[in-house]
């Protein structure tokens, strides 16, 4: 599907630099460079091969704007599946500036945000999940987030579930085939077959919802929530964390809650350190909400550090505290961490250093950080170590729980033998949630919404 217009872009960021790099695609790519662009040659780049680079100097009338490089690659083989070329110039905003002016004045018309992975969908060059994988890609800001966005860029989910889709088109032609023939009771569909292939993809798409998880994680960072009871040192645990790490990424303070949250990255993976408001059991209807909230920030975190003082607590009741959310939380990985340890006497030190579970610091002293840091690290580690394919999307992943809906509903169907037409209606939504991710289903409002969250140029 070759788009009309011919687009053009600066892709590289707003700013002064060494260079800059502007995009043309389209059919008329090679056209427009060719009208102001001269080599020493004086060859027409229309002329010239794909994947070659020509030097030389870009006019505008006899003034000359800039010494640049260009880069050609033909249809198809390019990023958008167009003409592309790029112009490497002197990155100065004025001569940025001027080339954008003078492509668009020889007909080209300004890209929208992400209008060139749109095109490169629209060609076939990449599916849709790879498209969005483009996008993470660019805003990686971590070893982790990079990893997941560089293997689904790559490769992607879509192409397994592409694969299973297209198996579904062909038997549910058959199913729709029957209902035609209804009157005559004939049998075109193997149920077997379909049964055999919902059990197939029903354990690919678990696989992949399983997977959200850690691909979340991966990509926006780990939550770790810091919960105790008010005054054993949440906050200055925060600060001392923060303090240490140089890498901070953000500052989000909790704007409609309690929790204040702050993102740290720690070996290359994000870690997202929420301070909730302290936990105990009160009659104060403000600190209830307070502590509703905490329970609330506990739902959505992956680890969670349970802080208690060392120096006014009993390790007996703090054990009975752990136990007890560990039933209201069995998804949730605790740290047991005892603050304040610079309160209390030897013996008692040496006592509680005997507990093997339980991480002692002093959060004001900045002791035993370190070895706190390594045991999330540990932790952590285990939630991102999964190999294969993961989903960090949303939006892929809300399609997928879709479409998993529709094929248990389609067994179900099958098990308890529904006629031809219901079963037609199942299939037909397991394909249109599965077309979702692959894009092989799209409204412009899907794509309007995917590429608008692009950078212009890309
Ligand atoms: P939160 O309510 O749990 O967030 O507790 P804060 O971080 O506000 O700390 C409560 C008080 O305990 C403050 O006065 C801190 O200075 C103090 N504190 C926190 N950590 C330590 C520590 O490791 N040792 C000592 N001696 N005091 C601490």
């Amino acid at each position: 599907m070759i788009q009309k217009d011919t687009i053009v872009a600066i892709a590289t960021p707003t700013g002064v630099g060494a260079i800059a790099v502007l995009r043309i695609s389209g059919k008329r790519a090679f056209e427009v460079i060719d009208y102001t662009f001269e080599t020493i040659s004086k060859k027409k780049l229309k002329t010239q091969k794909g994947y070659t680079i020509h030097f030389g100097k870009i006019t505008n009338g006899s003034l000359v704007l800039d010494e640049v490089l260009v880069s050609l690659f033909k249809a198809p083989q390019s990023y958008t599946g167009e003409d592309v070329v790029e112009v490497s110039c002197h990155g100065s905003l004025y001569i940025q500036r001027e080339l954008l002016q003078l492509f668009l004045a020889k007909g080209c018309r300004i890209a929208e945000p992400g209008e060139f992975t749109k095109r490169a969908f629209l060609n076939g060059k990449i599916d849709l999940s790879q498209a969005e994988a483009v996008a993470d890609l660019i805003a990686t800001n971590s070893a982790a987030s990079h990893k997941v966005a560089m293997q689904q860029m790559k490769k992607g989910f879509a192409s397994d579930l592409k694969a299973l889709r297209d198996e579904l088109v062909d038997l549910a032609s058959m199913v729709e085939l029957e209902l035609d023939f209804s009157e005559e009771d004939i049998e075109f569909a193997d149920k077997k077959e379909l049964g055999n292939l919902a059990e197939r993809i029903s354990k690919v798409l678990n696989k992949l919802i399983q997977s959200f998880e850690s691909g979340n994680a991966m990509k926006n960072g780990i939550p770790i929530a810091i919960m105790g009871k008010p005054n054993v040192g949440k906050s200055t645990l925060l600060n001392t964390i923060l303090n240490d790490q140089k890498a901070i990424v953000s500052h989000i303070p909790g704007t409609t809650r309690d929790a204040i949250e702050e993102q740290v990255n720690i070996n290359g993976i994000v870690m997202r350190f929420i301070d909730t408001a302290g936990v105990r059991e009160t009659e104060d209807e403000i600190e209830q909400i307070g502590i509703q909230r905490t329970f609330q920030e506990i739902e959505r975190a992956s680890v969670i550090l349970y802080l208690f003082d060392v120096s006014c607590t009993e390790i007996k009741s703090v054990s009975k505290e752990i136990k007890s959310l560990k039933k209201q939380f069995p998804d949730k990985k605790f740290i047991l961490v005892g603050n304040k340890y610079d309160q209390v006497d030897k013996s008692t030190q040496t006592n509680l250093s005997s507990k093997k579970k339980l991480v002692l610091i002093s959060a004001k002293e900045k002791t035993g950080i370190e070895l706190l840091l390594e045991k999330i690290g540990l932790l952590v580690s285990l939630l991102v170590s999964e190999e294969g394919t993961v989903v960090s999307n949303m939006r892929h992943y809300e399609a997928l729980k879709n479409s998993k809906e529709q094929i248990v509903k389609l067994q179900e169907g099958l098990e308890s033998g529904l006629s031809g037409d219901i079963l037609a209606i199942d299939i037909r939504s397991t394909l249109h949630y599965l077309g979702l991710i692959t894009g092989e289903v799209t409204t412009d409002d899907l794509l309007g919404n995917i590429f608008s969250n692009f950078c212009i140029g890309k």
